[in-house]
């Protein structure tokens, strides 16, 4: 039943993505962080690996853009792969908050059980718990180096994006600190808040977090590299992660459309992982009203149907 995707066939859904979407300008850019508003809205690109390693493009598939949080699923992993997925379930979670990603009410409402580590909340935990205890530098280049595995190449921090963050960041601040009154933080808070968003100004391209999905669709040896990331039985547990939470509170209608678990960043990112079959990427800046990229979305959901991707699809 395995179908392995022929690279022409690729290319010219890509290329069919790509074009079918490129004059759609809805949707605008986040705000909230002043950086993200002066990304140029046009920008857009779109690139697939696949398990033998090869990357397919179309668009602009090299600019570095803010990750955001898609982040939040290497600093997920990583965590897992520490630790232990059943220590991360006990302290954190793995269920759909249905409410926005950034949102204070899901912890009141929560506070007797933990969420997941895909909202800021839970992503902000996480990254209290990556090891080493009480270490900011040794945490930061434990989440660095994780990253760029993944990706197979360098990542750096946009120190633009990073400090407009850092300096609006009130809300998570405030995240930070109660979860810290609910017992559901593992370290420092002011730590582990600037941890979270030093990782989420991390600048990717498309064409790298195409990679990085491959590598979580080829339970975790990198298809690039070739190098063991992370234990293959890490795979299914972040998969299904992304599956119930990747699009916040309209996750249910994106992977009811579309069949693919997948992670946005308001940076305007989108990853999607199928499992042993490819790992694909899209950019676009500008984002509907959930913080969510609308071309990506658009593009994503058109190369799921031509390519017959759905993951819920065994009829293929
Ligand atoms: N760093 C952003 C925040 O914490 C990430 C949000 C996102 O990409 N959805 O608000």
């Amino acid at each position: 039943m395995a179908y392995n995707i022929d690279k022409q066939r690729l290319q010219s859904v890509l290329n069919e993505a790509y074009t079918k979407f490129c004059k759609d300008d809805s949707g605008r850019n986040a705000d909230y962080i002043p950086y993200l508003a002066s990304v140029p809205s046009t920008l857009f690109g779109i690139a697939a690996t696949l398990p033998d390693g090869t990357t397919v493009t179309v668009g602009d598939c090299d600019y570095p853009f803010g990750i955001e949080s898609v982040s939040k699923v290497p600093t997920a992993l990583l965590a897992m792969h520490q630790h232990s997925p059943e220590e991360i379930l006990d302290k954190i979670g793995a269920d759909a908050t249905g409410l926005p990603f950034n949102s204070i009410m899901a912890i009141l409402l929560e506070k007797d059980h933990p969420s997941t580590p895909l909202v800021n909340a839970g992503a902000i935990s996480a990254c209290s718990m990556v090891l080493p205890k009480g270490n900011s530098d040794g945490k930061w280049n434990a989440i660095h180096n994780f990253i760029e595995e993944l990706c197979g190449s360098k990542v750096e921090v946009i120190e633009e994006l990073y400090h407009s963050e850092s300096a609006t960041n009130f809300n998570n601040r405030s995240i930070a600190w109660l979860l810290r009154n609910y017992a559901r933080i593992y370290d420092d808070p002011d730590m582990s808040l600037d941890l979270y968003t030093r990782q989420c100004s991390l600048g990717v391209t498309a064409r790298q977090l195409a990679v990085m999905a491959a590598t979580i669709a080829c339970g975790g040896t990198n298809p690039t590299t070739h190098r063991k990331v992370f234990d293959a039985k890490l795979s299914p547990r972040i998969t299904a992660m992304m599956a119930t939470v990747g699009f916040y509170e309209c996750t249910g209608d994106w992977l009811f459309s579309t069949g693919l678990p997948a992670k946005s960043g308001v940076g305007g990112g989108i990853m999607a992982v199928v499992p042993g079959k490819i790992g694909i990427a899209a950019f676009a800046p500008p984002l509907d009203e959930y913080g969510n990229s609308v071309k990506a979305q658009k593009a994503l959901g058109y190369i799921s149907q031509e390519l017959n991707l759905n993951i819920f699809n065994g009829y293929v």
